[in-house]
C-alpha cells in the first residue's frame, strides 16, 4: 500500500480539491449533528440528488431532535415515504427517543454505535463530520476510490479485507479536519471516481493512482456476486373500490416488509414467472408477481382474524404503509 509520506501528500491534494469543488448541499450549511445524522441515514442506498428534497421536507417537519422524538411513528414514516428501506426510519425514530433524553449529542462513534440504526458507517460519519473525530468512513464510494488508488483487489465484503480498507480510510483523516477529508473522499467518489467512466483527468490523484498506472480501473473494486433472485407469487386481498376503509395486517407472512402494515394475502415461491399477474415488483432479493383479489371488507377481516389488524382511510394509507408496492397494488 502507500507510504505514510505519500498518503500525507495525497491527503493534502484531496483536501485542497474538496475545498475548491464541494457542492453546496443543504446538510453542509452548518454542523448540526442532528441534520448530519438525518442526511447520512437518508444517503444510504440513495443518491445525493434524490435525497435533497426528502431531507428539506424532513427537517422542516422535524426541525430538532426533540421534535422528531416526540412525533408519532406514523408521521415519521409518512415523511420518509418514497425513500424506501423503512426500517431506517423506524430505527431513526427509536434512536431519536433515546438521544433526546441526553444532555448533549454523543461525540464519538463508540458512543453513537450503541443506538438503533447507527452502524459503523453512520456512527463514524456523524462523529467525524459533526465533531471532527479522526475516524475514516467506508461507504461504497470510499471503497471504490481506495481500491483503485491503491490497486487493491480485495473482497471488501469480508470482515478482514474490509478492515484493511478501514485502516487505510482512518489513515487518510489523521492530522487534518476529518469532517472535510471524509466528505472529500465521498465527494470524489460521487462526482469524479464514478463506477463507470471515471473522470481521471479531473482527479487530484491522477498522478499517484495505482489503478490508473496499472490499467486496472475497470476491474476495481471487486464485485460481490449477487445471489439469484427468488420468484414469488403473491395473491393479495384488496377491498373492493366501494369500500371506505382498507384493512391492513401487521405483516407476518411475506419475507419482505416484515412487521410492517401490509395488505393480507398468501405468498409462495415459484420456479418460473406466472402466466398471468396484475403487476410485478422488484426488490433486492425478490421478483414479486402480484395477483390482486378484490374482496369485501368482511371477507378480508375473516381471513385476517389471526393477525393484528387496522382499518385505515384510503387517504391515510401512506402514513401506515408507504411502500411503493402497496401503492402500485392500490392504484391498479
Ligand atoms: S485517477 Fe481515476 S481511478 Fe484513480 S482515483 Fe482518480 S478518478 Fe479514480
Amino acid at each position: 500500500m502507500g507510504s505514510s509520506i505519500q498518503i500525507k501528500k495525497d491527503q493534502k491534494s484531496l483536501h485542497k480539491w474538496y475545498l475548491e469543488n464541494k457542492r453546496p448541499l443543504p446538510w453542509r450549511a452548518n454542523r448540526n449533528p442532528y441534520f448530519i445524522w438525518i442526511s447520512e441515514t437518508m444517503l444510504q442506498q440513495t443518491t445525493t440528488t434524490a435525497v435533497i428534497p426528502f431531507f428539506k421536507n424532513f427537517i422542516t417537519k422535524f426541525p430538532t431532535l426533540k421534535k422528531l422524538a416526540q412525533a408519532p411513528q406514523e408521521e415519521v414514516i409518512e415523511a420518509w415515504a418514497g425513500l424506501g428501506y423503512y426500517s431506517r426510519a423506524r430505527n431513526l425514530h427509536k434512536a431519536a427517543k433515546a438521544l433526546a433524553l441526553l444532555k448533549t449529542f454523543p461525540k464519538t462513534y463508540k458512543e453513537l454505535i450503541e443506538y438503533s440504526g447507527f452502524g459503523p458507517y453512520t456512527s463514524r460519519s456523524v462523529s467525524s463530520i459533526a465533531f471532527d473525530e479522526p475516524v475514516g468512513v467506508l461507504d461504497g464510494n470510499v471503497i471504490r476510490i481506495l481500491s483503485r488508488k491503491h490497486n487493491l483487489a480485495l473482497s471488501w465484503w469480508k470482515t478482514k479485507e474490509r478492515n484493511t480498507l478501514q485502516s487505510l480510510a482512518d489513515e487518510y483523516v489523521q492530522g487534518l479536519k476529518s469532517s472535510e477529508v471524509n466528505q472529500a473522499l465521498m465527494e470524489l467518489g460521487a462526482t469524479i471516481c464514478k463506477p463507470k467512466n471515471p473522470s481521471c483527468l479531473l482527479c487530484p490523484w491522477l498522478n499517484s493512482c495505482q489503478a490508473k498506472k496499472k490499467n486496472t480501473i475497470e476491474q476495481l473494486p471487486l464485485k460481490k456476486a449477487k445471489p439469484a433472485k427468488k420468484i414469488m407469487l403473491w395473491e393479495v386481498y384488496r377491498p373492493s373500490k366501494s369500500s371506505k376503509k382498507i384493512l391492513l395486517i401487521k405483516n407476518n407472512y411475506t419475507p419482505f416488509l416484515k412487521n410492517q402494515w401490509l395488505l393480507p394475502g398468501l405468498i409462495k415461491e415459484v420456479k418460473t414467472r406466472p402466466k398471468s399477474y396484475d403487476c410485478v415488483h422488484h426488490i433486492t432479493n425478490y421478483d414479486i408477481y402480484v395477483q390482486i383479489r378484490s374482496k369485501t371488507l368482511s371477507q378480508i377481516e375473516t381471513f385476517s382474524k389471526k393477525s393484528e389488524i387496522i382499518k385505515v382511510d384510503p387517504t391515510e394509507i401512506k402514513k401506515f404503509a408507504p411502500s411503493s408496492v402497496l401503492q402500485k397494488i392500490l392504484d391498479h
